[in-house]
């Protein structure tokens, strides 16, 4: 195949120097990706310039405009044409690049911002009058006088005129809109002190999406209020403070109880020195701290703090900064893995330690003989506990969770006929969650709990093909908190939920009212629920389509209603549950893609024993 090759053949290759404006709109290309980055940089430069109060305007999703006005110390006009020139800045002297203290340092924001679209700068610093300028497209107009009473006042017109090739990426008003109130929140929770709001004013129509004074009280009880805020006071109520420090470095934050766990990462901020960083080794760490309380597929919620001297964390290796390298990894990952176990184990432990002795006890009590085999249809203490809880998701993988050690173990009687079915006859409950089943050729084990999972999400996907799912009205409408985004989300949802028999409708400004919950699900918690949906719409965003996201909510729907590890099953029920599973398409594997069963040939039995 002949690839043409530029290198050879035609003329000698000629090097150019690039003009300037070439030069900031590659630069562009890094620093501003979409309307969100270029907000990001315009309020870390307000937030540079010590101001206390923030306000963020955008129209059409931040394509057409956006205005970032503040109340910090401005600029002169000496000062204004430099901060449009490339390399510009008054926050290092380029002479040491260890010791960073403020959010910019490269001097390339304002220049690249004016490369691919048109901004107005106007400022006023202490002692003199306001001035304005200009540049578009990367033409700087000349400084005039303008007014303006203290402050600064940034606004960015038609990003990305001048490039628009990347005018081509940018996803919906609706999307990058959300993206813009995720930086700006972002901000806000690592700046307490100071004041913002973020205002839609597309087309006319005034809309504030968030709104927050600048918080007061010492550092904790000012970021505690910020954090609410920010996250919901749900979060801040779920939450453990953390405050811990090691060779140097500050971890302070909090971090919510592993029963306030998310199905995705959507509420895990970091920062790093004020600035929110998403750090692959921060999250392994976070990972880790919780691995003995979460599952895989649950996520912690924290908003957690770094704070250590500038040098000792390199904050210039990623365009948008947001990414960091500790000169030491170790010790940041040791820090936020010990503070955070620390934390959860002086929190959640003392129940779960109980739990554990007791079952030591019995242990030993039983002694020399096996583990303890329950009477038939006697519950047991994990049963019970089980049935009176709600489904908090997570909740199930807790440590607090381990019943004593049991084991329920079916007669055999005339199972010949069962045996037959591929998946057996139930022989036996172990830990009240694994059906031991013998076939013909050796034997079954299901994990119950992702078996009935994987078929309650097959019966609601049959429910929708045919009739829509049927619904159980509730006696008294549930009400469940939510912010208004979210509140939003659902509400436009509202009818493909209705299909799916999860009756929901707007409950004032901060609320949805539950009316109905699909009928198979037998009682749920409508709020968890709710939580669960929103996650999962995070998760998808707005790429799939419809029909994907409805399957995608039916999945986690279906949770909601399965047999949770720890319900006893008689014999009967036990061997009706081996039956559907065969009769259901994908039963093999649970919603998240784990096995929902594992079979042992008699072979491999016999092998294990080294008897072949
Ligand atoms: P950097 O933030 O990396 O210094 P920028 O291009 O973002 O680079 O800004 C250039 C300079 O303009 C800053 O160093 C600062 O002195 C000045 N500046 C920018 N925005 C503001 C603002 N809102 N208030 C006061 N000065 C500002
Ligand atoms: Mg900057």
């Amino acid at each position: 195949m002949a690839i043409p090759h530029p290198k050879i053949g035609g003329d000698q290759p000629v090097i150019r120097q690039l003009d300037d404006a070439a030069i900031n709109r590659i630069a562009a290309g890094e620093v501003v990706e979409r309307p969100a980055s270029a907000v990001k940089e315009l309020v870390e430069n307000s937030i540079d310039a010590g101001a206390t109060r923030i306000t963020v305007e955008i129209s059409n999703g931040g394509k057409a405009l956006i205005r970032v006005t503040d109340d910090g110390c401005g600029m002169g006009p000496d000062a204004l044409p430099l901060a449009l020139a490339r390399h510009a800045t008054s926050k290092i002297d380029g002479k040491d690049l260890l010791n960073i203290q403020s959010f910019g340092f490269r001097g390339e924001a304002l220049p690249s911002l004016g490369a691919v679209g048109r901004l107005v700068i106007t400022s006023r610093a202490a002692g003199t009058g306001a001035h304005t300028i200009a540049i578009s497209g990367g033409r700087q107009s000349v400084l005039r006088p303008a007014a303006l009473n203290s402050g600064t006042v940034v606004e960015l017109r038609d990003l990305f005129f001048a490039t628009p090739a990347r005018l081509k990426f940018l996803r919906s008003d609706r999307a990058e809109l959300q993206a813009i109130t995720d930086v700006v929140k972002r901000l806000a929770m690592a700046e307490p002190a100071v004041g913002f709001t973020l205002r839609d004013i597309s087309e006319g129509h005034e809309r504030i999406l968030f709104r927050t004074d600048a918080e007061t009280g010492d550092l904790f009880d000012a970021l505690g209020a910020r954090l609410g805020r920010v996250m919901g006071r749900e979060f801040i109520d779920n939450a453990l403070p953390i405050d811990a420090e090691r060779e140097g470095l500050r971890l302070i934050g909090y971090a919510a109880l592993p029963t306030y766990s998310r199905g995705s990462s959507i509420a895990q901020f970091l920062f790093v020195n004020g600035r929110p960083v998403r750090d692959k080794l921060l999250i392994g760490a976070l990972r880790g701290a919780y691995s003995d309380f979460l599952s895989r597929d649950r996520h912690p919620a924290v908003a957690l703090f770094i704070d250590c001297p500038p040098e000792r964390v390199d904050v210039n290796v990623h365009p948008a900064k947001a990414e960091v390298r500790f000169r030491e990894p170790g010790i940041a990952r040791g820090l936020i893995v010990s503070a955070l176990r620390h934390a959860l184990a002086e929190a959640g432990h003392r129940s779960s330690s109980t739990v554990a002795d007791a079952t030591l006890g019995a242990f030993r009590r039983h002694e020399p003989g096996p583990a303890r085999v329950y009477q038939m249809d006697r519950p047991s203490q994990g049963s019970l506990g089980n049935a009176a809880r709600w489904q908090a998701p997570g909740l199930d993988e807790a440590p607090a969770d381990f019943a004593p050690a049991s084991a329920r173990v079916e007669e055999v009687a005339d199972a010949a006929e069962e045996t037959a079915h591929p998946l057996g006859a139930a022989r036996a409950q172990v830990h009240e969650n694994y059906i031991i089943a013998q076939t013909e050729t050796g034997m079954v084990i299901v994990d119950q709990h992702a078996a009935h999972e994987r078929l309650v999400y097959e019966k609601l996907k049959r429910q929708m093909a045919e009739t829509g799912v049927a619904s159980q009205a509730l006696l008294i409408p549930e009400i469940v908190p939510v912010n208004e985004e979210d509140g939003q989300r659902l509400v436009e949802l509202a009818t493909e939920l209705g299909r799916l028999g999860l009756s929901i409708e707007p409950f004032g400004p901060g609320a949805i009212a539950v009316r109905a919950t699909p009928a198979i699900l037998g009682p749920v918690n409508a709020e968890a629920m709710l939580r669960d949906i929103l996650d999962e719409l995070d998760d998808i965003g707005e790429s799939g389509t419809l029909q994907a996201r409805i399957e995608a909510i039916l999945s986690r729907v279906a949770c909601h209603g399965s047999i949770r590890s720890g319900r006893q099953m008689r014999a009967e029920e036990m061997n009706a549950l081996l039956r559907e599973m065969e009769a259901t398409p994908h039963s093999g594997q649970c919603n998240h893609g784990r096995p929902t069963y594992v079979e042992l040939r008699l072979a491999d039995i016999e092998r294990l024993f080294g008897r072949t």
